[in-house]
């Protein structure tokens, strides 16, 4: 595995690339890397000839009250991993040479981005779809995975793709969830062991709708004051949101249809980690 750091370099190589006819798969990631990462990292490589994967902390998507500064990294532990998985390239650029002095260009993406995460980090994810637009002009990939921990996320990348005429095929990856049910995330680290334990009411409430919903329950409101129920079981929990939307639009819903596909979302905070998580479910 080659580590790249220069953007002229990164640019070379998949200019490179696509001349060669390489089909380029690309893993954008803030590091610190667990399964769920190396999860898209296999079907990167499964479904392209080269892979490249991206660690850059993303200083846009932070809000100044968040956790920048104290995000975990691990650079050698994450290179090793990598190398593990036969990643082709690493991508690690430098945060002064993506956003030098003066840069004042951002991508924002409308209606989807208003709501949920949206509402509760208002700036977040047009600093994701602008650094995800840099990479992606950057390394040039002709396929790029994202992980359905990140729900919304994957749909506001969808939105922005298909809005901005990259050609870009994207594919959204399950959740890769700790033995227990915890959804695995970098910021997991962040928990104390009462905390690590609390944090499964997240997972548990899921597992509660879905079990709910199996049984025929098609009211969200019901199955929504039984997951609060859950997660009030927890000290150190302090609820978000809980919510149903249309899987594609993510608007909310309070009624489950037949033949139609939603996401059950959840966040909440475990002591002072906000987490999230979430339930893909098909209405027979
Ligand atoms: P991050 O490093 O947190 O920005 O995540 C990089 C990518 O990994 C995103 O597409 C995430 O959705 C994905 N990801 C993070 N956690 C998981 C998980 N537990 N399972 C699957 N994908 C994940």
């Amino acid at each position: 595995m080659k580590v790249v750091k220069s953007v002229k370099e990164m640019h070379l190589i998949s200019g490179q690339l696509r001349l060669d006819g390489k089909k380029i798969g690309f893993v954008p990631t803030m590091g610190y890397l667990h399964e769920g990462h190396l999860s898209l990292v296999r079907k990167s490589k499964e479904n392209s000839d080269i892979t490249v994967v991206s660690i850059f902390v993303n200083p846009t998507q932070f809000a100044p009250t968040e956790d920048l500064d104290k995000y975990p990294r691990d650079f050698e532990r994450d290179e090793m991993l990598l190398n593990q998985e036969n990643v082709d390239f690493l991508f690690y650029p430098d945060k002064d040479e993506i956003y030098p002095e003066g840069f004042s260009t951002f991508v924002e993406v409308g209606e989807i981005t208003k709501v949920l995460e949206g509402e509760s980090r208002p700036s977040h994810f047009k600093g994701v779809t602008t650094i995800v637009s840099i990479l992606f002009n950057i390394v040039k990939p002709h396929y790029s995975v994202f992980g359905q921990k990140d729900a919304q996320q994957a749909s506001v990348i969808k939105k922005m793709t298909s809005d901005l005429h990259f050609e870009i095929e994207i594919e959204i990856a399950p959740i890769v969830r700790e033995k227990d049910g915890l959804a695995m995330s970098s910021r997991n680290v962040y928990l104390n062991q009462k905390e690590r334990e609390d944090a499964l009411v997240l997972s548990k409430s899921l597992y509660l709708a879905e079990d709910l919903i199996k049984k025929g329950e098609r009211d969200f409101n019901i199955i929504k004051e039984k997951m609060i129920g859950v997660i009030s079981q927890a000290e150190t929990a302090y609820l978000d949101y809980i919510q149903a939307v249309e899987s594609d639009s993510f608007s909310k819903v309070n009624l489950f249809e037949k033949g139609k596909s939603y996401f059950v979302l959840i966040a909440c905070r475990i002591g002072r980690t906000r987490l999230i998580d979430n339930l893909l479910i098909q209405i027979n």
